[in-house]
């Protein structure tokens, strides 16, 4: 199968194989054609699929091919993609560039964190195609300087994760503002009775597509533990680094506060590092991310915020440097590296703290991770657990309060429960039933 074949544009192709892809990936074999189409679809696919270019690729194609009124007096916007975090708005905006940069179209990207008046200056510029957090969009729309009124294609990317951020009201008031007759798509890793309201509300008759199996770690990333003291994680973590010769890791803490003092601590080793999390300005978290990216960064270390937005070609490294305590976040982790068939590693660093953790993540993802002590850092047996300190200061910077947060070595099934309600499939999956997400921390803005 090839992107041809999927009844897509030469001008279309021509930008995809530019960035290499030759194949289509399952959800994008599956999402393009029935997006195409023009109904409605409901798509149960994590990060890490090609999901992107799935709902991407299509609209492109379909606001291409039917040219708006010359005489408007602006290009109206007629695609409108909503996204959780900033990180993921700008990625999906510049893939909507790279994909479409031989057709006439053009597209904005709108996120809190930074000035409004740029982004004033954009859309009245006139945008086809607008990427945007829900807080910041509802920003403009109270002061009139965005008109969603010709939309014709709606986006809710990775639904489940704005529903966890608490955008559910902000959604709402967007979905109100748009034209009753237009194409909806939604995307999500998660099927909890929230999403399933959310889709029953908003989709009709809708094609149904899963890809991937719901709370599976992907099978190309190695995964393994390595048992450690509380206190000698930061000094194995930097023996892996250069033992290894680690050139790009992405490393997961618990808390800011705990990513700002590896940082240093890394520093202080002349490992290059930076942190990306909620007390970051997007600025700076724009430029530790680039700096990544390009490869001169040799750290990124990051709080669960950034888990769903980064998005980097072929992460060979991700470390747990503190185990997540929630266990879903441990699979959207680890789901940085290993992408698009590429292959990738995931260490976790656990202390005696963390056994529980280790246990619920185990149970979630159905199997054993294996535990390999690195010589040196041989954990004291006799060592007791402590309580985990789940947060550092006040607020993750999520637009509700927060969840109350399960005790370190408590189990989390008693979550939900909710019979799953993801879409039934036209495609290859197996998901297994029966787990609803539990909700995650709210780290990331909308605004
Ligand atoms: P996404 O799930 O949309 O975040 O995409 C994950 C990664 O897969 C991105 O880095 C894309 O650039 C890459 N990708 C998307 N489609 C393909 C494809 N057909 N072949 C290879 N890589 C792809």
């Amino acid at each position: 199968m090839s992107f041809t074949q999927l009844g897509l544009s030469d001008d279309i192709v021509r930008a995809v194989s530019e960035q290499g892809y030759t194949i289509p990936t399952p959800i994008q074999t599956q999402a393009i054609p029935a997006v195409l189409a023009g109904g409605d679809l409901l798509a149960g696919a994590q990060t890490g699929t090609g999901k992107t270019a799935g709902f991407t690729l299509p609209i492109l194609q379909r606001l291409a091919a039917k040219s708006i009124n010359p005489a408007a007096a602006r290009r109206p916007i007629r695609a409108l993609i909503l996204t959780p975090t900033r990180e993921l708005a700008a990625q999906v905006e510049e893939s909507v560039r790279v994909y479409g940069k031989y057709l006439k179209l053009n597209s904005a990207v709108i996120f809190g964190g930074v000035g409004i008046n740029p982004q004033i200056t954009l859309l009245k510029r006139g945008v086809d195609i607008l990427v945007a957090t829900p807080g910041r969009l509802l920003d403009h729309m109270q002061q009139g300087t965005v008109d969603l009124s010709q939309i014709e294609i709606l986006v809710l990317d990775e639904a489940d994760r704005m529903l966890d951020m608490g955008f559910i009201r902000d959604i709402k008031k967007v979905l109100a503002a748009l034209p009753k007759q237009r194409q909806n798509l939604l995307f999500s890793a998660t099927f909890s009775d929230e999403i399933k309201a959310l889709a029953d509300g908003l989709l009709n008759a809708p094609a149904m597509i899963e890809v991937a199996r719901r709370n599976s770690t992907v099978e190309v990333i190695a995964q393994k533990v390595h048992p450690v003291d509380r206190n000698r994680k930061h000094p194995l973590l930097s023996h892996l680094i250069k033992t290894q010769q680690w050139s790009q890791v992405l490393v997961f803490t618990r808390t800011k506060h705990g990513a700002n003092k590896l940082v240093e601590q890394l520093g202080k080793e002349s490992i290059s590092a930076l942190a990306i999390h909620g007390n970051k300005s997007q600025a700076a978290r724009t430029r530790a991310l680039s700096e990544f990216k390009d490869g001169s960064l040799q750290v990124l270390v990051a709080t669960d915020i950034a888990a769903r937005g980064i998005d980097i070609d072929q992460l060979p490294h991700v470390v747990n440097y503190d185990l997540p305590n929630v266990p879903e976040d441990y699979v959207h982790r680890i789901g940085r590296t290993g992408r698009a068939g590429a292959t990738g590693e995931a260490v976790s660093l656990v202390c005696v703290d963390e056994h529980g953790l280790l246990k619920d993540i185990e149970k979630l993802i159905k199997r054993t991770l294996p535990q390999e002590v690195v010589a040196g850092f041989e954990p004291d047996p006799n060592a007791t657990p402590q309580p985990i300190q789940l947060r550092s200061g006040n607020g993750g910077g999520g637009r509700r309060p927060q969840q109350q947060k399960a005790p370190a070595n408590s189990s989390r099934n008693g979550h939900g429960g909710a019979k799953p309600a993801g879409p039934s499939k036209t495609g290859a999956s197996n998901r297994p039933g029966g787990k609803t997400a539990p909700p995650h921390r709210s780290g990331g803005r909308g605004r």
